[in-house]
């Protein structure tokens, strides 16, 4: 179904209490481009979230399937969001257990990855060649990984400026 653990996240975070820094992986880089230090000076109010999180991914894609888009307040403590097929549902969960609301950033990276889940099962083409085929009883696959990584790519050029010409 496509829920994403916090597991997932944690491998890019810092250890809390440290600092912000160079992680070693691609994802500890990317994730330094797209939220900068400021980011936290900024955190729109809740209700605000799904709008501009759609606004950012007009920019990046045009989905060819629309899908819902939930911002959950209800308190977690592993899982970040989900995607729900049947029901073409983005789920973001907004709140942390312990620390409370999650950071904007923290936030945009849960939903793009669950509109990875979204492209995945409506328009794989649209990414894809051939051979990269959803795997069934795999969370994920080799395909979600590539729309989640072309995705951030795009976004990620799009805050530096680069490719702007391109439409
Ligand atoms: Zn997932």
């Amino acid at each position: 179904m496509g829920e994403r653990p916090r597991s997932d996240l944690s491998r890019r975070r810092p250890s809390p209490g440290s600092p912000v820094s160079r992680g070693s992986g691609r994802a500890s880089r990317s994730r330094m481009l797209t939220n900068p230090q400021n980011t936290r000076s900024y955190e729109p109010p809740e209700e605000a979230l799904s709008a501009l999180f759609m606004a950012r991914m007009h920019k990046i894609h045009r989905c060819k399937v629309a899908f819902e888009v939930d911002m959950n307040p209800r308190p977690t403590m592993r899982v970040l969001g989900g995607y729900y097929k049947t029901r073409r549902l983005v789920r973001v969960y907004t709140n942390d257990t312990s620390d409370g609301r999650r950071h904007l950033e923290e936030l945009f990276d849960t939903f793009l990855h669950e509109v990875a889940h979204h492209l995945e099962y409506t328009e794989p083409r649209s990414f894809a060649a051939s051979r990269c085929r959803r795997v069934h009883g795999l969370m994920h696959s080799r395909l979600f990984w590539l729309i989640l990584g072309e995705l951030k790519d795009r976004w990620e050029r799009l805050q530096r400026g680069v490719g702007r010409r391109c439409s």
